[in-house]
This record gives structure tokens, sequence and C-alpha cells, in this order.
């Protein structure tokens, strides 16, 4: 239902407005961002969202970067350790947060949406850390895991999946063989390097070529610097048939928070953004350090309707 317009705009060769970022934009607003902030600080997370839904986006990405179990449960040497010392609450932590989180983006739509279609994506991204394509896990490994997190979030009323900061092609494919079997849409987001090549070697070609058979809608490269995101989605658009997008960071990675700087300000952003346009995406966004204002700059791209 929410889905259905954004998807036709797709298949028009439309512009679709993601978001921006959200752990960071957390930071911005002067909170930390452990737990996600889902139960605790759940009035900040919902701003955020109504602050980019009334900024123009089309897609609302939930605050779910990396809350799966194996995230927590990686803090501990093995299952006996893990309920030697941690937390009772482990085993379902991030299953109730996972849901949590997927509310707080539908209450923000309601509330601000408008009579707008919004979609809400729930983010996922690799197993392990997001730039370390060798400690990915098997790939049966990974669409087990990913399918138990794709159904949660499908179940908690999000319209598709963005499966985001992607380093190698098997994990992708692993994500998007689990989005398909639990029957949501889903878009796949590449982190690209200064080649425009994935950190695992592998080329965007060679990804599209192994995603075509299971058709994800979008195509995107996100989480880099925007001349590296410039640089992968040139060679995305050369090999992508479907459609492609785009939504870089801006500053600099300050593990584990990070540092804003004023290299992109809105206008400069929009006018990178034009470029992005003629290179073939029709999906902006903006991945960590950008804000509600970068989005809106993004949105003014947009044709009148
Ligand atoms: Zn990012």
């Amino acid at each position: 239902m929410n889905y259905g317009p954004i998807k036709a705009r797709l298949d028009r060769g439309e512009l679709v407005i993601l978001d921006g970022a959200i752990g960071t934009e957390i930071l911005r607003r002067d909170v930390t961002w452990a737990d996600h902030q889902v139960l605790s600080r759940p009035t900040v997370i919902r701003a955020i969202h109504e602050d980019y839904i009334r900024a123009g986006a089309d897609v609302v990405s939930t605050n779910t970067f990396q809350l799966t179990r194996r995230a927590l449960f990686n803090h501990f040497r093995d299952e006996t350790h893990r309920r030697q010392i941690g937390a009772p609450d482990l085993d379902d932590r991030a299953d109730r947060l996972l849901r949590a989180a997927v509310e707080l983006a539908i209450e923000a739509r309601n509330a601000a949406a408008d009579g707008r279609a919004v979609a809400i994506a729930g983010a996922i991204t690799t197993l392990e850390w997001c730039f370390r394509p060798d400690l990915a896990p098997t790939p049966e490994q990974a669409r087990a895991e990913y399918r138990e997190t794709i159904a949660t979030l499908a179940e908690a009323g999000c319209d598709l999946v963005l499966i985001e900061t992607v380093n190698s092609v098997g994990e992708a494919r692993a994500a998007v063989e689990a989005a398909n079997d639990v029957g949501i849409p889903c878009w796949v987001g590449f982190v690209p390097d200064e080649r425009g090549e994935l950190f695992s070697g592998e080329t965007m070609a060679q990804a599209e070529a192994a995603l075509a058979p299971f058709d994800p809608d979008v195509l995107l490269v996100n989480c880099a610097p925007p001349e590296d995101c410039r640089a992968g989605l040139g060679e995305l658009g050369e090999a992508r048939r479907g459609p492609i997008g785009i939504y870089p960071h801006i500053g600099r990675f300050d593990p584990p928070e990070w540092l804003f700087t004023d290299e992109y300000p809105p206008n400069r952003y929009r006018r990178e953004a034009v470029d992005w346009i003629e290179l073939g995406a029709r999906v902006l966004g903006g991945c960590c350090g950008t804000t509600p204002e970068h989005i809106a700059a993004l949105a003014e791209l947009r044709a009148p309707s």
C-alpha cells in the first residue's frame, strides 16, 4: 500500500527521495547512540523520522543498523560466557528493539506524512563489520540470519528492506535471497572504494550480474564520500538495467562515532546530486553526517507534481 506508489515512480524513471542519516543525527542531537536509543529515547528517534518525512523523504529507514542477535552475542567468548556474565534479556533484545524501531517509524509517518505515500524501509547491513568483507559468515549462515531479521522487520510493518553498506557480492546475495524468502521488496546499497569497486575487490558489474536473477528493485551505493560514491555510481550505471541510487556520507568516521565536517553543506550536496541524476541515479538520499536539511535540498530536485 505504501510502497506501490514509490515502485510506480521508479518504473516511470522518476526521482525517489530516501532519508538521511539516523545514527549520526542522534549524535548531532546530543544523545549517544548506545542501544540505538529505541526504548530509552523514543521521542528523539521519532522526531528525526518526522523531520526527514517533512523534508520530503519518500522512504524512511528504521534505526536498526546492525541491530542483530549476532552483534549482541559477539561481545562474549561463547554461549556459556554470555549466560555467565551477560544481561538476562540478550536472547530476545534484538527482536524487541527491531519491532520498537519499526513502530517509531510508523508513528512518525502517521504524524508527518500528511497523506503523501511514505514507505518504511527496514535497514540492515552486513552481519559482521560493514568495512570488513573478510569477516563475513558463510552464505548459508548469512541467509539464515538475514531471514530471521527480515521476517521480524516485515512482521512489524516495514514496506521494504534496505540492505545497506554491503561489502561483498556473496553477502548481498544471501540477504536478497532472504528477502525473497520472506516475500518483501528489497533495495541493496554497496559501499564503494575510491575506484568504485566493492571492498571485496569485486566489481559493480559482478554485483549486478549475481543479483539480477533475484530481482532487487534498486541497487545503490552508500556510506562512502561523495567522490567514491560517484565512482561507484558510474560503474553501477554501466552495468545495471534497473533503477540505481546513491546516498553518500559527509564527514569522517571517528570510531565509534562520527566527526562532522562542513565540506558538503546542503546547497553543495544538491549541486553534486544534479551530477548523480545525470549518471542515472533515481534514488537520492544521505548516509552518515547528512541531515534533514540535506534531504530537503535533494527534494527540490524533484519535478513538481
Ligand atoms: Zn553511512
